[in-house]
């Protein structure tokens, strides 16, 4: 199958600056694929030059198949949403959402047949009428995707476009915006440093760091099986410590850390051999907590320590020990069976995990 959009070694550079670094991926049609990366990494310019309105260095980039480097950016098969929706306050619904179907010269009976549909499909029927300030943030934000989709892009960029919402609405949309895309069945590239939403809409996600991709996969293979110490980092919540591999066997390590403790793990990206530096990352859900050792003794990681930390967030609770043999401080997560609401700071306790859990990587400064 074709997908709807290649970008092939696409390349930027500003005045000396490598802004994107050889760049490839693929997009299927009808699915949801997010950049993640820190600021300033090049996600931006890689949409910037998708949609048409800067060109690459180098590459090339495909819309189903064709490519589009020599087509003007109101002539390629793409929009863009931003942040700041730039809906038209002077105008109502339907015309803000009927704009680019009258300038491309469509008839009245005609708009005002696709603005219904695209209403209903954004679960806004009726609304035509109102004006821009009559609608709540989210509202707005459908009608900003409604504008693009009337205009049956082959493929939606969309430029973090609930930067600019509060939390609570953020969380909503994450929901609103990823069945939209179903709805609309209509290929969406979305950029954002905003890892939890990435997670949650995309079925791929690219990490991207300093120009370049480091991993493309499903959220749960970034999360479970990252390919760098970058993503590993970069993707949810660590525990990392540093060291120096003392022994290999296969694709698992035994490391000795700087503060003298070894540690078990397994090298997840390329093999580690005797003597490198390396980062283990371990995190919080994967170690286990227990009052008594011998409860931990399936674990070939074991510490023992005292609570310095309880951060009660429901679910999400989180106790920080801080291991006797000079490890520093782990951050555990606490089971939800209730079993531990007798910690307090300075309980002894002892935890564990197992090597699988420990990724590691060559070392790196980041
Ligand atoms: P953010 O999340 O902050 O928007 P980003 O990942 O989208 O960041 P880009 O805007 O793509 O990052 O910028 C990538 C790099 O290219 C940065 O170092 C930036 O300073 C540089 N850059 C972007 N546009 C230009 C330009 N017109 N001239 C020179 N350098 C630029």
């Amino acid at each position: 199958m074709t997908a709807d959009l290649d970008c092939i070694d696409l390349t930027k550079q500003f005045s000396g600056v490598t802004a994107v670094d050889q760049v490839s991926f693929s997009v299927p049609p009808g699915s949801f694929f997010s950049i993640l990366g820190p600021s300033g990494c090049g996600k931006t310019t890689i949409m910037r030059m998708i949609a048409g309105f800067l060109e690459p260095t180098d590459g090339d980039i495909l819309i189903k198949g064709k490519s589009v480097l020599n087509v003007p950016p109101n002539k390629r098969p793409v929009n863009m949403v931003f942040q700041h929706l730039a809906l038209f306050p002077m105008m109502n619904i339907a015309d803000n959402i009927g704009y680019g179907l009258r300038r491309a010269g469509m008839g009245k009976t005609e708009i005002a047949y696709k603005v219904d549909e695209a209403l209903e499909r954004i679960g806004l029927p009726g609304i035509g009428a109102r004006k821009v300030d009559e609608l709540s943030g989210g509202q707005k934000q459908r009608v900003a995707i409604a504008r693009c989709m009337v205009l049956e892009p082959d493929v939606l960029l969309l430029d973090e476009p609930l930067g600019a919402l509060d939390l609570k609405l953020r969380e909503r949309m994450k929901v609103e915006l990823k069945s939209l895309q179903a709805a609309f069945d209509t290929t969406f590239v979305y950029i954002t440093h905003d890892q939890s939403e990435a997670l949650v809409m995309s079925d791929k996600i690219a990490v991207m760091n300093n120009g370049s991709f480091e991993q493309v996969g499903t959220a749960r293979d970034l999360y479970y099986r990252p390919d760098t110490a970058f993503v590993a980092g970069f993707v949810g919540d660590s525990n990392r410590w540093r060291g120096q591999v003392t022994k290999t066997e296969g694709h698992c390590l035994e490391l000795r850390t700087e503060t003298g403790m070894t540690l078990r793990g397994v090298a997840n990206g390329r093999a580690l051999s005797v003597g490198e530096q390396v980062d283990v990352f371990v995190r919080p859900e994967a170690v286990r907590i227990a009052h008594e050792q011998a409860e931990l003794s399936r674990f070939d990681n074991q510490i023992s320590g005292k609570v310095t930390s309880l951060l009660f967030n429901g679910a999400a609770s989180r106790v920080i020990v801080s291991s006797d043999a000079g490890l520093g401080e782990v951050e555990v997560n606490l089971p939800q069976s209730g079993e531990f609401a007798d910690l307090v700071k300075g309980s002894d306790v002892h935890i564990g995990w197992s090597s699988d859990q420990g990724n590691c990587f060559a070392a790196r400064e980041s």
